[in-house]
């Protein structure tokens, strides 16, 4: 019985391959299609529902229901059960359709007759195209190989639709990758940019859906199997200087590898006709839409690991993998679910822009898109499964929007933007060489923020003067391994030669946090933005400070040299952390090693317990930057890197700058020299604010110099200060809507 049933499948599945063969249009293949699949399944109807659009679905052929409603039935994602199975990737199968919740009654297609409905998903690695239904006039559920059985034709058709089987002709139905579409994910970094898709990891595609020999096929799936479980099995012997839990993991997704379930479903699906990779190609699938709708954590770890397993296994079984040959285009955009800081700073600048499915805005490939200015976009949900390389592609960053293939209005309305943006670039080139001086004479100090050697170039384009934050963890995060004493001290060399005596202050590590070294045992806390994190680490494992120290202090060949030491919330880590830095000195000293001229010891104000401190800290310290990205976080108890509430506290409450203007006393009263160095000091509105309270040194990203300089130019400090004394003795709560309405008319 079941080797009828596997022959059926079988010769089912050729004979819908065979209507490729076939001369013809798209619509004349998925009319004999549904007449082969009705035929087959002894059903008195077979329906084709496809996507329009991503929302909708429409009736693209069928056998048994009325023609003249092809083309013209539709239906929204979610409605009816054709809907219901679209959005869920369940199938439905019911010997009672109109009792069914959520059925939906269409005249025009005369269907009230038929009493049983098996409707499965057309989807291909979790990307919805449409559904297959069959239905029958007798009230019975259909059995469950006749499920399966359809839900291997279903795969088929999922693999023909993506090979463009169905397109071509005047039905109207677009090939898929092809219509619009539009992304609403997160700002990782502002800008925008034009240009073409590459897919970090490029689409698998399966050009043969269909096994002609299933004992063949089972052959070259176990073949392959037995690698990918040789391969893992590889990367567990080399896990021996691995931590426990990372071994753990290994351990799963061994277990997973070595699952004989899996693979005894994928050879099911082979002896029912598929090839092997359609076959791998399906369990991928239904793996993808559970995890869609799964809420629990462990499941959905655990279906994650079977889908890389499976994308591993699609890449043995068809070669196809990261270098597929293809070029990088001229413009490219990297499109990918998540990417390593590492990986892309090798692509570096030849990217116009980045979009993730995942990251947060502190990850680390943020940091270096960031560092690389180019615009990211992250969360942008499912854009692998619907980019295609080569697409036509737009970010916008600022807004955090991704349009993909898009219209030619869109795509006008963005070149304006892109061109408007250029064109006040080109102003602020002009701007390099001039002061960041006010109406009134008084200047402000603008720094640039770095971290990576690709950043060295921008201090003679932006006309910085001087790096205020560099941020050394950043050469630690995109390494696979903690970096030599000797290797950082030619880099820290290189980026202090490259300044030719503008200062730069270099901040010792600041790990933990958001910031988690791939080679370091992630630490289990329950908050870590307030926990075990930078100077914190320094102290408790001095090692690598001391190291990092000494590597500094050897770089500056010497010269003078700034260092300041991040997220100091109580004067002694400073004491501590600065007698370190003595003690290597001496120790430098004492080794006939040349140390430097002048040393400048500061601390990074990023927790408001600082500001508090005594005055004997403030004279102790050269200078104070403040981190306001960390200060804020902790003065609003609002996570900078949650979504929901991060925007949510105004950096112009008046409530935070008392709290500056706090700070900018304290350091005046202790001749302490003061730096503000959080994104804030970037924007252009919040860093006129800060100067006209005091702050006259600030740091930023590169990109932010010109904009800063060009509106510190056209103002009056003092008369600033006046307008957001007025507004704060009015009891205003932010004082932006005045700051701005004055800008305004000046
Ligand atoms: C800050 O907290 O403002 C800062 C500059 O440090 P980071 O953003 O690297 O935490
Ligand atoms: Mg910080």
């Amino acid at each position: 019985m079941a080797e009828r049933r596997e022959s059926d499948s079988r010769s089912l599945l050729r004979r819908l391959r065979d209507t490729l063969a076939t001369p013809g249009g798209g619509q004349d293949r998925l009319d004999h299609i549904t007449h082969l699949i009705a035929d087959s399944m002894h059903a008195h109807v077979c329906s084709i529902y496809l996507f329009r659009d991503p929302e909708t679905l429409e009736l693209c052929a069928t056998e048994g229901l009325n023609r003249e409603a092809v083309h013209q039935t539709r239906m929204r994602l979610g409605e009816g059960l054709v809907g219901r199975v679209a959005r869920t990737g369940q199938p439905i199968n019911t010997g009672d359709a109109p009792s069914e919740p959520g059925f939906r009654y269409m005249p025009e297609t005369g269907e009230e007759i038929y009493s049983s409905f098996l409707g499965v998903p057309i989807q291909r690695v979790g990307e919805k195209l449409g559904v297959l239904v069959v239905q029958s006039r007798e009230a019975r559920e259909f059995l469950e190989d006749e499920v399966y059985g359809l839900e291997v034709v279903a795969m088929v058709l999922a693999e023909m639709t993506e090979l463009g089987a169905f397109t071509g002709d005047q039905n109207g139905i677009g090939a898929t990758h092809r219509f619009p579409v539009m992304f609403r994910g997160t700002t990782g970094q502002e800008g925008a940019a034009e240009g073409r898709v590459w897919l970090h990891e490029p689409r698998v595609v399966v050009t043969n859906p269909v096994g002609d020999d299933p004992e063949a096929e089972k052959v070259r799936l176990e073949e392959a199997v037995a690698t990918l479980q040789a391969q893992i099995d590889e990367m567990l012997i080399g896990s021996a200087a691995m931590d426990k839990e990372q071994r753990q993991v290994l351990e799963a997704y061994k277990m997973l590898a070595h699952s004989r379930g899996w693979v005894r479903r994928m050879c099911e699906d082979i002896a029912l006709g598929l090839s092997a990779e359609a076959a791998v190609e399906k369990e991928q699938s239904t793996a993808r839409a559970r995890l869609e709708q799964s809420t629990d954590a462990y499941l959905r770890e655990r279906l994650h690991d079977l889908d890389d397993l499976s994308n591993r296994l699609l890449r043995l079984l068809t070669g196809q993998g990261q270098d597929t040959g293809a070029d990088l285009p001229e413009t490219p955009v990297l499109v990918a679910r998540n990417i390593g800081p590492a990986e892309l700073l090798d692509y570096g600048r030849r990217l116009k822009g980045v979009v993730l499915e995942e990251g947060s805005v502190g990850s680390h490939a943020a940091i270096v898109a960031r560092a690389l200015a180019i615009p990211l976009v992250i969360h942008a949900h499912r854009i692998t499964n619907e980019a295609l390389n080569g697409d036509q592609i737009l970010v916008d960053g600022d807004q955090g929007i991704v349009h993909l293939r898009p219209e030619e209005t869109v795509a006008n309305a963005f070149r304006d933007k892109i061109a408007m943006q250029a064109e006040a670039q080109k102003r602020y080139a002009d701007l390099r060489t001039v002061p960041a001086m006010d109406r009134s004479g008084q200047t402000v100090r603008l720094m640039m923020n770095a971290g990576l050697m690709a950043d060295l170039p921008s201090l003679k384009s932006s006309g910085a003067d001087g790096v205020g934050l560099f941020r050394t963890e950043l050469q630690f995060l995109i390494r696979s391994r903690v970096p030599r004493r000797g290797e950082l001290a030619a880099l820290y060399k290189r980026v202090i030669d490259a300044a030719q005596g503008a200062p730069v202050q270099f901040r010792t590590l600041d790990i933990g946090s958001d910031k988690v070294l791939p080679y370091m045992k992630p630490q289990e806390e329950p908050n870590p933005a307030m926990g075990w994190r930078a100077i914190r680490v320094g102290l408790d494992k001095p090692g690598v400070l001391r190291m990092q120290l000494q590597a500094l202090i050897r770089a500056s060949e010497g010269r003078e040299l700034s260092i300041m030491f991040p997220f100091i919330a109580a004067p002694d880590e400073f004491y501590t952390a600065k007698a370190m830095l003595l003690r290597e000195i001496d120790r430098e000293a004492s080794l006939g090693h040349p140390v430097p001229c002048d040393v400048r010891v500061g601390a990074m104000l990023e927790t408001p317990s600082l500001a508090f401190a005594p005055d004997s800290f403030f004279a102790a310290c050269d200078f104070i930057s403040i981190g306001g990205n960390d200060l804020k976080q902790f003065f609003f108890a609002a996570d900078r890197e949650n979504e929901r509430v991060r925007r949510r506290y105004d950096t112009l409450d008046v409530s935070f700058l008392r709290f500056i203007e706090t700070i900018v006393a304290r350091c005046a009263a202790n001749d302490t020299a003061l730096s503000f160095c959080g994104e804030d000091a970037g924007r252009p509105i919040e860093a006129l604010t800060f100067a006209a309270l005091g702050v006259r040194t600030l740091s930023m990203r590169p990109a932010s110099i010109g904009p800063v300089k060009h509106l510190i130019r056209r103002s009056d400090l003092g008369a600033l200060r006046d307008v957001i004394e007025t507004a704060r003795a009015s009891g205003a709560q932010s004082v932006r809507h005045p700051v701005t309405a004055w800008l305004a008319s000046q």
